[in-house]
């Protein structure tokens, strides 16, 4: 274990590229570099509100015992061998080109390397302004970083790739925020999250060069992306099958969203990372009632662009800008156009096989295909709990006869009572369900622990979050200890006093159902 403050930090990245060494903060273009040297704004009392135990354990990382140790994490020191930045980057937001955006509240302090000699980005979010800061702050709020710091973590333990979360530092000061865009700006107490991942580079790292025409900036950039973080992949088509490879990971990640129910609610192309985890947590949701149209971000709402149904198309999107931005490395375009062709198939595959799992089926043939089709768009029409659903599913009594028993059944999972032509879709469903399985070779607990394994039965829903929060902001961390507990194991029953739908009181609260950008 190694202490934050006494670490050699590696600096890949900034000794790669060119940046702005200028240190100066006041936001601008930066054309020509990849990066601008920008230095944390001291706070005035960093403490340590949380500290992820496993993810230090597994970088190696001691957990900060003085003051000096939690003032890294709050930007109040830098050390030697540290040498911060913030990256430029570009980004395509709710389908419109946005030209530069970057780093504007994150800072890379340095890189964190462990014994077998991968490196890990030590960030932090809300370190203050920095040239990309435009005319905001580079200040986040505790709200907001509480939600970065429970979310990705949970995304973790619940196997989806992720950035992760190492500490949440309350700064002491106070951060200015108009909450719901309507003139009525408050303060609130600051925060900042350490995030950690081999790299935050997004898709936007490679837009900002390709519409700058800095072509050797560009193939520089790809050259190292592919030799660091893919090195398996080598050769003279390298960036083609690069490409596919990010394609490939993208679509997993899609279809691990629509596994557990999750939506980002800002998938524009500078929140796109280049390695397939999920990035900058904002406005995000789980599902509560099923449905592909909701989108938990207020500033989505007019298009629902970012709706849950959607994202798997709007990824495609983003890796076509992706694409884009390659382009320049291609002396022609058919081969990077077919590859982004070979998404759907990649998507549909990944997408049948995990629905597959989540209702404990052995096979992926025709008929369960057509099966899995119509059992979703029976869930539209139901619009059931989606977490809650599938867990009565797997405990689905097979020998159930009648409307009114399966109704019963799912009873817990319904926001509103079944009409009586939804009990006989309700039953339908089962039926056809049952019948499905009866195709299973292996025992109905193999199906079910397939089940259990794929379904998580504990979510992070927003009204928890935003009760977690109020009582942090009061000075009870009681229900944020437990969520942080919860987090890590949410397929079993060990956490079950959260599994619950959402309250009605839920739907109507500000932060609890929809949520606004401003964090
Ligand atoms: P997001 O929608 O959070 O992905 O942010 C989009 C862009 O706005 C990124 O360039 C962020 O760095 C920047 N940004 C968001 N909030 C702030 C803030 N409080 N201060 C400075 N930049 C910000
Ligand atoms: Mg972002």
């Amino acid at each position: 274990m190694q202490q934050l403050s006494s670490k050699e930090y590696k600096n890949e990245f900034v000794n790669t590229f060119d940046g702005d060494d200028s240190g100066e903060l006041h936001p601008r273009q930066t054309p020509g570099v990849l990066y601008s040297k920008a230095t944390p704004t001291p706070v005035k009392k960093p403490t340590l509100l949380a500290w992820s135990e496993d993810l230090a354990k597994e970088l190696g990382i001691e957990k900060p015992s003085s003051q000096e140790e939690t003032d890294i994490l709050g930007g109040n020191l830098v050390t030697d061998t540290m040498q911060p930045y913030a990256a430029c980057y570009a980004g395509h937001q709710f389908g419109h080109w946005a030209g530069q955006l970057g780093d504007g509240r994150a800072i890379t302090l340095g890189e964190w390397e462990v014994a077998t000699g991968k490196t890990f980005e030590l960030q932090l979010k809300g370190a203050g302004p920095t040239p990309y800061s435009r005319r905001a702050d580079g200040r986040a709020v505790l709200r907001s970083s509480v939600r970065e710091y429970l979310m990705s973590e949970a995304m973790h333990y619940l196997g989806v790739p992720t950035t992760r979360a190492l500490s949440l530092v309350a700064t002491g000061d106070e951060v200015l925020r108009d909450m719901f865009y309507n003139g009525n700006a408050a303060y609130e107490p600051g925060a900042i999250v350490m995030r950690v991942a081999p790299s935050f580079l997004r898709f936007g790292n490679f837009e900002m060069p390709a519409a700058r025409k800095e072509i050797d900036n560009l193939r520089k950039l790809v050259d190292w992306t592919i030799s660091r973080y893919y090195p398996h992949i080598q050769g003279e088509d390298k960036v083609l099958r690069w490409f596919k490879e990010v394609l490939e990971r993208t679509a997993a990640l899609m279809v691990d969203w629509m596994r557990v129910g999750f939506v980002h609610g800002v998938m524009n192309t500078d929140n796109m990372s280049i390695l397939g985890l999920t990035i900058d947590y904002g406005p995000y949701s789980f599902l509560d009632d099923y449905d592909p149209k909701f989108t938990p971000n207020t500033t989505d709402l007019p298009g629902r662009r970012y709706a849950f149904g959607r994202q798997p198309a709007i990824a495609k999107w983003n890796l076509g800008c992706l694409a884009s931005a390659l382009a320049p490395l291609f002396s022609g375009t058919e081969e990077l156009v077919a590859a982004l062709e070979g998404y759907d198939a990649i998507y549909w595959e990944k997408y049948y096989t995990m629905m597959a799992n989540k209702l404990g089926l052995e096979q992926v043939d025709k008929e369960n295909v057509s099966f899995i089709d119509d059992f979703e768009k029976a869930l539209i029409t139901l619009k059931p709990d989606m977490t809650i659903f599938y867990q009565l599913l797997a405990d689905l009594p097979l020998e159930l006869q009648d409307e009114q028993q399966v109704a019963d059944h799912f009873k817990e999972s319904f926001y509103a009572a079944p009409d009586k032509a939804e009990r006989q879709l309700l039953y339908n469903t089962t039926q056809a369900y049952v019948e499905k399985l009866g195709k299973n070779t292996a025992p109905r607990e193999e199906s079910q622990k397939r089940m259990r394994a794929n379904n998580p039965r504990i979510i992070l829903r927003n009204y928890l979050l935003s009760q977690a929060i109020e009582g942090l902001e009061s000075g009870d961390d009681s229900l944020f200890i437990k969520l942080q507990e919860a987090l890590k194991d949410t397929y079993s029953n060990k956490s079950d006093e959260f599994f619950a739908k959402r309250p009605e009181w839920a739907t109507k609260k500000a932060g609890c159902s929809m949520l606004s950008c401003s964090s």
